[in-house]
């Protein structure tokens, strides 16, 4: 898997620990999800990203553009993030993808505000369409937090005894996507 090799490659670089450490991430997360529970597993994620001043959409990708899974951009005029997501995606997917751009808003959002038209700042297809090193640890880290927002550190660990590690059966407890699931597993050192 191209994505999975870069991202190795990418976290076995001395400065990547430094940048964003597991724990901040959580720390964040945590932040995150107050008052966005749905049951014991689930939060919702759109209330979550409302909260941070985005806007969610959802948006008919076609041609070219039919595998994004969605973007942000921030609007001057209404001092608001916009983020578009793939109205053809799966709920599960759909929910990561409103997570990784809320993610890139609490990480990176004061370079977007910096862009002064609604110039699109992440255009998200599979990692393996970055090719600069700045943005491809961009999207790792708008991943990892992604994941950790969607699958908090106490409940994961309950799900992955549960679940014997299973990465269906977590992303079936937490409504998300397998490449969330994924992430979220690799983050805190399941696969080692
Ligand atoms: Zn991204």
């Amino acid at each position: 898997m191209v994505a999975r090799n870069i991202q190795k490659k990418i976290a076995s670089e001395p400065n990547y620990q430094l940048s964003l450490l597991p724990s901040q991430v959580d720390t964040i997360a945590d932040i995150v999800r107050r008052d966005c529970y749905i049951g014991d597993f689930s939060i919702d994620i759109v209330k979550a990203a409302n909260k941070y001043d985005c806007i969610i959409q959802e948006v008919a990708f076609n041609g070219e553009d039919r595998d994004v899974s969605g973007m942000v951009y921030f609007d001057p005029k209404d001092t608001k993030f916009h983020i578009d997501i793939n109205a053809n995606d799966t709920e599960p997917r759909k929910r990561f993808a409103v997570a990784h751009e809320l993610s890139h808003v609490l990480l990176h959002g004061d370079k977007l505000k910096s862009v002064t038209s609604n110039a699109i700042v992440d255009y998200d297809r599979s990692i393996a369409y970055f090719k600069k090193h700045d943005d491809i640890i961009k999207e790792i880290h708008a991943n990892m937090l992604a994941s950790a927002i969607l699958l908090p550190r106490a409940q994961f660990e309950t799900a992955y005894e549960s679940t014997k590690g299973s990465v269906d059966g977590i992303a079936d407890l937490f409504n998300v996507s397998k490449h969330a699931a994924f992430i979220r597993m690799e983050t805190l050192n399941k696969f080692d």
